[in-house]
């Protein structure tokens, strides 16, 4: 009898598979310039840009929110577990398990910390119990506060609110933007391992970051966005290693030297993945 062969890892497809995208909004204002990127299932994948980029842009056509910036695929797909989800609605997408995590930590305010999970959760009313108590394990500041108003939170546990909110519709794939901005450090820390714990539970990331040296510390793979392309893409060692990384988003010198903001501001020499 033949022996069932498992197929390579490289041949796998991935979970999350974009390509060729392009995103304009208003009709006029041409953003993603055709960006291919894939995140292999159960990992975590970095999303490396400076301001204005259009990481945030690529997430929303991710999760099929770009209707509401008035913004609309162009060109190219995004297929999600082998299946075409650029054309669907978000609500469709989440039901697949795409689930963003919003910059800025959108969590309702008005509402205690458990009934901001209970919202997250209308996704799989069945198990609220079973992912709540899940969230809690992982989270466990927001089981001490589970009746505090969530505008009284600290931007920290905001932040762990809105990414245990994003869990409780039991995503395959979890979409974070931004998660450290604003952040202490040290929360900062507890953010990462937080991301890195939740991963080892199976849920694959597509991590976005200007905190590049978290997110490449994390990350399996990071691809690198400048004006709409994607300008570099590699495994996330090799771009911690990559000179032009370490100078424009590492903010370290050629001998690992940290550069002065004088310096950083000032610097005039061209990337070498733009020339
Ligand atoms: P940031 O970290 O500053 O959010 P980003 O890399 O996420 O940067 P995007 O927010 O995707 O970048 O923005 C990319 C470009 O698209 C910017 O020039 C921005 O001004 C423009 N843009 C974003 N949203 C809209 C919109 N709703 N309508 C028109 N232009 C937009």
């Amino acid at each position: 009898m033949a022996a069932t062969m498992q197929p390579a890892e490289s041949d796998a497809s991935p979970l999350l598979s974009v390509n060729n995208l392009e995103v304009v909004y208003d009709d006029v204002i041409h953003v993603l310039k055709g960006v291919s990127l894939d995140v292999p299932e159960g990992k975590i994948v970095a999303l490396l840009g400076a301001n204005g980029a259009g990481k945030t842009t690529l997430l929303r056509a991710l999760s099929g929110l770009l209707d509401v910036h008035d913004g609309e695929v162009t060109k190219g797909s995004v297929h999600f577990a082998g299946r075409p989800v650029h054309h669907l609605p978000p609500t469709k997408i989440a039901s697949m398990g795409i689930k963003q995590v919003l910059e800025g930590r959108r969590i309702f305010a008005e509402l205690t910390v458990e009934e901001n999970l209970r919202v997250g959760g209308h996704v799989a009313p069945r198990s609220i119990k079973t992912n709540m108590e899940r969230v809690f394990g992982l989270f466990p500041v927001l089981a001490e506060r589970r009746r505090r108003t969530a505008g009284y939170l600290s931007g920290g546990e905001q932040q762990m609110l809105a990414m245990g909110r994003a869990l409780m519709s039991e995503p395959r794939c979890l979409l974070l933007d931004e998660p450290s901005l604003g952040l202490a450090p040290l929360i900062v820390q507890q953010i990462r391992d937080l991301i890195v714990e939740i991963n080892a539970s199976g849920t694959t990331v597509l991590l976005v970051e200007q905190n590049a040296a978290m997110a490449l510390a994390i990350s399996e793979h990071g691809y690198v966005m400048e004006n709409g392309k994607i300008v570099m893409d590699k495994p996330s060692k090799e771009l911690l290693d990559d000179s032009d990384v370490r100078e424009f988003y590492l903010g370290l010198g050629a001998e690992g030297a940290t550069k002065s903001f004088r310096e950083v501001k000032h610097y005039k020499r061209r990337k070498r993945w733009l020339s």
